[in-house]
C-alpha cells in the first residue's frame, strides 16, 4: 500500500533527510497512521527511527531554522512543537515486562520489534520515510484490514500483552467506543481473565481513559464492555451497582444501570461538555440504597437526589477528577434533577420557579438539558406529553426571570449593612434576617430591590427586638 499522501507536509522530508545524515531509518508510527487511513483528523506524529532518536529530533529543529524542542533523555524521546504540528521521536526499542509494574526493561530493537510491543494492530502500522521505500506501509499484522473490519485485536498473544500493561484494556474499550470498533473475541477473554491486574494501572490513566469513553459519540458502548468484562466493577464499583432488577409481588423497578446508559447517550446527542456528561452517570448513583418497596406506592427511590449529590466529591476523589467548581457543578445538577419535573405539575407557582432559577443560577439550562435526557420511556406519547411539559417549564422561567431577574441573584443587602443598621455584632439574627429577606423575595412577597429589602429588614428587626440605629441609603 502506498501513502505518500499522507506524509506530504514538508516536515516528513525533513525527517527523512536526517535520518539519512545520521545512519537510521526513520517511520511514522501508531495513532497518526491509524488516523489518516480512517480518515480522521490528526496533529499528533510519532516517529520511530532505528537508533538515534534524540539526535534525529535535534537534527530536524535545527533544519527547521531551530524550532521548539524538548529532550527526555531519561525515556530517550524528544518532541518538536512546529506551528500546529508535535512531533515525538523514539528510537526503537524491544520491551520486556515483570509482574508488579507496567514500566517494562527497554533495549535498542529494530522496527519489528518496536511494533511488537504495540497494543493494537491497528496502532502498529507504519510509514516509511526512507528514500527508497517512501511512502511504503510497513503492515506486519496486517492492521489495515483490521481497519477495515472494525476489529481490535492484539499483534502478540492477548493474554501476554493485556497482563503485560494492563492499561491497554482500557485503552481497547476506550478505541472500541471512539471508532465503535469490536473487541476481537480472543482479546475479551483475555481482558475479563486478566482484570484484576487493572490494580496496578495509576488512578490517573484510568480516568483518562474513562474521560475519553465519556467524550465519545455513543459512550454507552464503552460502559456494557466495561461491564462485561468485570472492570466496571473495579474501577467504578458504584456504577457497576446500578445493575440489576428487583421485583417485589410481581412489580419490577427500571434497571437503573441501563437507564443511565441511555441518558448519557441522549445527553451525549446535545453536549460534548464533559460534565455535563458527569452529571448523567451521576443522577441516579444513589438510586440502589435509597430503594424501598412500599405495598401500595410500589418502588421509591425517595431522597436519592440528595444523596447521590453528597456522594459526588467520594467519587471525585476516588476517580481523581478534579475537586473544584467542576465538582460542584455535577452535585449541583444531581441535587436539583428532580425539580423541574415538579414544576410539571399542577398550578405552578412563580415563587416554586424563582426558586429553582436561583439555585440553579448560570447552570439553569444544563439542568433542563438533564431533564430532558432523562426521558426514557419507550412509549412515544408519554415521552411527548413529557418533552411538551419541559417546554412549558422553560417557557415559564422564561417569563419570571424576564420579570424578576434572579437567575445571578445576589442579596439587596450584605450582612455588614444589617448589623451596621442595627448596630450590633455578627449574631444569629443577621443571618436570620438575610434569610428572610432571601426568601420574602423568592416568595413574591416583596420586590426585587434594595429599597424593598431596606424596608423588610426593618420590619423583620423590629420583630426580634432590634431598633435601627443608622438608616441605609436606597440607593448606595
Ligand atoms: P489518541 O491520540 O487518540 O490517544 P494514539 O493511538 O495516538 O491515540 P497515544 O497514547 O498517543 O495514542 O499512543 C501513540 C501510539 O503508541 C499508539 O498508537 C500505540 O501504537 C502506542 N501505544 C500507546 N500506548 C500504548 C500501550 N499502553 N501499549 C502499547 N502501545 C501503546
Amino acid at each position: 500500500m502506498q501513502l505518500q499522501q499522507h506524509i506530504s507536509h514538508p516536515i516528513f522530508k525533513l525527517i527523512s533527510e536526517s535520518a539519512a545524515d545520521l545512519g537510521v531509518e526513520a517511520y511514522v508510527i501508531g495513532g497518526y497512521v491509524r488516523d489518516c487511513i480512517l480518515d480522521r483528523n490528526t496533529k499528533d506524529i510519532d516517529v520511530v527511527s532505528t537508533g538515534k532518536g534524540i539526535e534525529l529530533a535535534q537534527s530536524v529543529a535545527k533544519r527547521l531554522g531551530g524550532a521548539k524542542i524538548s529532550v527526555f533523555k531519561r525515556f530517550g524521546t524528544a518532541m518538536i512543537n512546529h506551528k500546529d504540528l508535535e512531533v515525538e521521536f523514539v528510537g526503537a526499542r524491544k520491551e520486556s515486562y515483570s509482574e508488579d509494574s507496567r514500566k517494562p526493561a527497554v533495549e535498542d530493537g529494530t522496527i519489528k520489534d518496536d511494533q511488537d510491543r504495540r497494543d493494537f494492530t491497528i496502532n502498529a502500522m507504519a510509514i516509511s520515510l526512507n528514500a527508497k521505500t517512501w511512502g511504503e506501509l510497513v503492515d506486519p499484522f496486517n492492521g489495515v484490514e483490521d481497519l477495515k473490519k472494525g476489529i481490535l485485536k492484539t499483534p502478540l498473544e492477548p493474554a501476554k500483552t493485556y497482563s503485560d500493561d494492563p492499561l491497554r484494556m482500557m485503552r481497547a474499550i476506550r478505541f472500541a467506543t471512539q471508532l465503535d470498533f469490536q473487541i476481537e473475541d480472543d482479546s475479551f477473554q483475555a481482558i475479563y481473565r486478566h482484570r484484576e491486574r487493572i490494580s496496578i494501572v495509576s488512578q490517573e490513566r484510568i480516568t483518562d481513559e474513562l474521560n475519553k469513553i465519556i467524550l465519545a459519540k455513543v459512550p454507552s458502548k464503552g460502559f456494557k464492555l466495561l461491564f462485561n468484562t468485570g472492570l466496571l466493577h473495579l474501577v467504578f464499583p458504584k456504577m457497576a451497582e446500578l445493575f440489576g432488577v428487583d421485583i417485589v409481588n410481581g412489580k419490577a423497578h427500571k434497571d437503573n444501570f441501563y437507564h443511565t446508559l441511555q441518558v448519557l447517550d441522549n445527553i451525549s446527542e446535545n453536549t460534548d461538555n464533559l460534565w455535563l456528561r458527569w452529571a448523567a452517570i451521576m443522577h441516579d448513583i444513589e438510586k440502589p440504597i435509597t430503594k424501598r418497596f412500599h405495598p401500595k406506592v410500589g418502588w421509591t427511590f425517595h431522597g436519592h437526589e440528595d444523596r447521590g449529590s453528597r456522594v459526588v466529591p467520594e467519587v471525585f476523589r476516588d476517580l481523581k477528577l478534579p475537586l473544584n467548581e467542576k465538582m460542584k457543578y455535577v452535585q449541583k445538577l444531581v441535587l436539583l434533577h428532580l425539580r423541574p419535573i415538579s414544576l410539571v405539575q399542577d398550578v405552578v407557582t412563580d415563587s416554586a420557579v424563582r426558586r429553582l432559577l436561583f439555585e440553579a443560577g448560570e447552570d439553569v439550562d444544563d439542568l433542563m438539558t438533564l431533564c430532558e435526557a432523562d426521558v426514557t420511556s419507550k412509549n412515544d406519547d408519554r415521552v411527548k406529553r413529557y418533552m411538551k411539559n419541559f417546554e412549558i417549564v422553560r417557557q415559564k422561567m422564561k417569563e419570571v426571570e424576564g420579570k424578576d431577574h434572579v437567575r445571578n441573584w445576589q442579596p439587596p443587602l450584605s450582612g455588614e449593612e444589617i448589623m451596621q443598621a442595627f448596630g450590633i455584632r455578627p449574631c444569629r439574627e443577621v443571618g436570620t434576617i438575610k434569610d428572610a429577606i432571601k426568601d420574602a423575595i423568592m416568595d413574591g412577597k416583596i420586590e426585587n430591590n434594595r429599597t424593598a429589602a431596606i424596608n423588610f429588614m426593618v420590619e423583620k428587626g423590629n420583630e426580634l427586638g432590634l431598633k435601627v440605629v443608622e438608616p441605609l441609603q436606597p440607593n448606595s
